[in-house]
């Protein structure tokens, strides 16, 4: 399989910051960019060459558009199987759509996991109110009704505390199809940001530590705090699910981080086929990017060092957050990076800050 040469075409599903970011760094290696989203004003297409505002089920234009450029790829999981599959007439689509169905459903990914001796939260298919009831038996409360499609950012979950609560918790997710997880006393969430050439070669960058706020990313720290050993093995897991989905791309996967206990101290919560938010470090703390690192991938070149030179803190900003720029541009050490985004609507991801220290010297998530 030969390499797309510098002046190629990239096509990208989707028009959110991770797309315009894809953009920008396809550019700095003599790429142009083509996007594709129904959106009016998306952020992505203020930095690309060509853009097709029309719908993802819109089958002529899918295929004019993959028909124009090398390779297509997308910023977000959610791609219609049909889509993919018409795009993949005309042009390859990275990562295929093994990845994306695994992805695309939580009882889906979590049994794939399962079924690769990969550790996760205990979990059960929920289609009804008797399956929910049956579950909570089988794994007990604290546990956690999540949607199978569609759900992000805290999205389409409930917690469940106690067995009489399954009704009310099924009515809140509209009883769509579900899976219930047993709940994760976790110590902290971690994340390992890999990437899988077209050759099979793969490169993670450090785990990095995750802090939520209101079910959004807030912080992640580079690198997270743990010890060598479990560094190696969240890489090497990460590693092993790229293998085995036979990805070629960047891939974020999330994973829970147990106390010292009798059981594994890894378990994986989460695919993501794309470049990742707690990827963004990634973007000022090392010579090459997620997002450098998507493009060299999907063009079949060589995949870049994922080497971490510098520690970092990466820091949304969502919504209202993002009127602090003139502060963060006085700041000495910051990196910024704003989305273009019009309207600072409230949980809008904005743009983000990496704040830099030398290895080894990086603020504690706990101060
Ligand atoms: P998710 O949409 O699966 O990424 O979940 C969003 C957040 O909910 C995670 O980042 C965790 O903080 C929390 N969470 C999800 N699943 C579990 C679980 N099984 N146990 C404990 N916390 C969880």
């Amino acid at each position: 399989m030969s390499a797309i040469a510098p002046g190629g075409r990239i096509g990208i599903l989707g028009g959110g910051q991770l797309g315009r970011m894809l953009a920008s760094a396809a550019a700095e290696l003599g790429f142009t960019c083509h996007i594709y989203c129904p959106d009016e004003d998306a952020p992505a297409t203020h930095v690309a060459a060509a853009a097709t505002r029309a719908a993802y089920e819109d089958a002529g234009a899918l295929a004019r558009f993959a028909a124009s450029v090398d390779v297509v790829t997308y910023e977000f999981e959610n791609v219609p199987a049909e889509t993919a599959r018409i795009l993949g007439e005309h042009a390859p689509v990275r990562p295929g759509a093994r990845a994306l169905a695994t992805a695309q459903d939580r009882f889906v990914e979590k049994s794939f996991l399962a079924s690769h001796g990969i550790p996760t939260a205990p979990f059960a298919d929920v289609s009804s109110l008797d399956a929910l009831e049956a579950a909570l038996a089988a794994i007990g409360t604290p546990a956690i009704l999540k949607t199978r499609r569609f759900g992000y950012d805290g999205k389409g979950q409930v917690t469940i505390r106690d067995a009489a609560e399954a009704r009310p918790a099924h009515e809140a997710i509209a009883r769509a199809p579900a899976i219930l997880e047993g709940f994760v006393p976790f110590e902290r969430e971690i994340s390992v940001i890999v990437a899988r050439g077209l050759d099979g070669h793969t490169a993670a960058y450090d785990p990095v530590e995750n802090l939520h706020k209101n079910h959004i990313l807030d912080r992640t720290f580079a690198p997270a705090s743990i010890d060598p050993a479990l560094a190696a093995e969240a890489g090497a897991i990460a590693a092993r699910i790229a293998a085995e989905l036979d990805y070629v791309g960047v891939m974020g996967v999330e994973m829970f981080v147990l106390p010292v206990g009798t059981g594994p101290r890894i378990l994986v919560n989460e695919i993501a086929p794309r470049v990742h938010n707690s990827g963004h470090w990634t973007m000022d703390a090392c010579l090459v990017s997620q997002f450098e690192q998507h493009i060299r991938a999907i063009c079949g070149w060589p995949l870049g060092d994922p080497a971490r030179h510098s520690d970092a803190v990466m820091t949304n900003l969502i919504g209202d957050d993002v009127n602090a720029w003139p502060d963060l541009a006085r700041e000495a050490g910051v990196a910024i990076h704003l989305y273009g985004k019009d309207e600072a609507r409230p949980g809008r991801k904005m743009g983000h800050a990496n704040r830099l220290y030398p290895l080894g010297k990086r603020p504690s998530p706990e101060a």
